[in-house]
């Protein structure tokens, strides 16, 4: 058992009074874990029970929201001397559920800042940015998991997680494998990267631009049959037990993929991540005209990498009412990035 798995497996047995912790000896692999959190003080106690984590081998980093700005910023700096210096082995973003990072306004945080005698004229321009507040906890997750990701200061051999910590429960909600991130990210790691620390100023990561969108050779994946919705009887029937889809929360298992489809060439996998805003949410309709998701786009990668959606799969993005198709999805994403500023 991988260092990941041994947390959420201890974590599913977690509650205040019996907590356990993971013997460091049979993970010498992963540890020391380098964690960055929120500096909420309701997590001082939580985050190292919750993860199981013993003290010597937990290196935890804290900044108001858990906030990543880009692959070289100063929280940047600090994971990498984790890894580098202190020998840091895995990383793992964790969020948590309630944050008031998420709760605050721009309107509301000038109030404060003004209750402290702080002029809004001498504050930088753009509050939203410079303080990174961010509307879902999960999304700011993944978009700092992606920031790490792409950052030239953290080498290949590192994976990088992302969960979310319920605040009141103490239970891990995975958001990315890092394990298996690497292991896509793999053969493509230096063209995902070169994009990466190019689109990470724009805040959407991985936004085609208008120009580049006549580049996009969805045309050229070779998509294998088996689709979402199409495949799910067979899902059903192995499983037994997996109840009906609904529009809002998926049944956890429909979020992994029950079955192993033909992969899509390594060499398209570029080109799909480049079509996917990764720190937004997707639903898709399927092949049986059910409506999956929300997803992270770390999901919505997968089923494309696996086949399960293709070109011509109906795509909506969280924000947005409209659906297109997935072969629109760059535009799509452009478009609301156009109106988000
Ligand atoms: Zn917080």
């Amino acid at each position: 058992m991988r260092l990941l798995d041994a947390i959420f497996d201890s974590n599913q047995r977690f509650n205040q009074a019996a907590k356990s912790t993971l013997a460091p000896g049979d993970f010498e692999e992963g540890l020391p874990l380098v964690a960055l959190t929120c500096i909420d003080a309701r997590l001082n106690r939580l985050v190292p029970d919750a993860l199981g984590v013993p003290e010597s081998h937990f290196i935890w980093l804290r900044n108001a929201g858990n906030i990543i700005t880009g692959p070289m910023s100063s929280t940047l700096r600090s994971l990498a001397l984790a890894c580098a210096v202190k020998g840091g082995r895995e990383i793992l973003i964790l969020g948590h559920t309630d944050c008031l990072v998420r709760k605050t306004g721009t309107l509301e945080l000038l109030g404060k800042f003004a209750a402290l005698g702080i002029e809004r004229a001498r504050m930088p321009e753009n509050l939203q940015e410079y303080f990174g507040l961010f509307a879902s906890e999960r999304q700011n997750v993944l978009k700092a998991v992606e920031h790490v990701r792409a950052s030239p200061l953290i080498g290949p051999r590192v994976p990088v997680h992302g969960a979310l910590v319920d605040i009141a429960t103490g239970r891990l909600e995975l958001l990315v494998n890092g394990y298996q991130a690497l292991s896509v990210a793999t053969s493509s790691a230096s063209a995902v990267m070169a994009k990466g620390s190019e689109a990470i100023s724009g805040g959407a990561l991985a936004l085609p631009s208008p120009e580049s969108k006549n580049s996009l050779p969805l045309a050229e994946i070779k998509f294998p049959q088996f689709k979402i919705g199409e495949g799910m009887a067979r899902v059903e029937a192995t499983l037994g037990e997996m109840s009906a889809p609904t529009a809002d929360k998926p049944h956890p298992a429909q979020t992994t993929s029950p079955a192993k489809p033909p992969p899509v060439p390594a060499d398209a996998i570029p080109n799909l991540k480049r079509l996917v805003d990764l720190a937004r949410h997707y639903r898709i309709i399927g092949g049986d005209g059910k409506h999956y998701g929300p997803v992270p786009a770390t999901v919505l990668l997968r089923w494309i990498t696996d086949g399960r959606i293709d070109a011509e799969t109906s795509v909506q993005v969280d924000g947005s009412s409209a659906w297109v198709k997935l072969h629109q999805l760059g535009e799509a994403l452009h478009r609301l990035g156009a109106r988000r500023k």
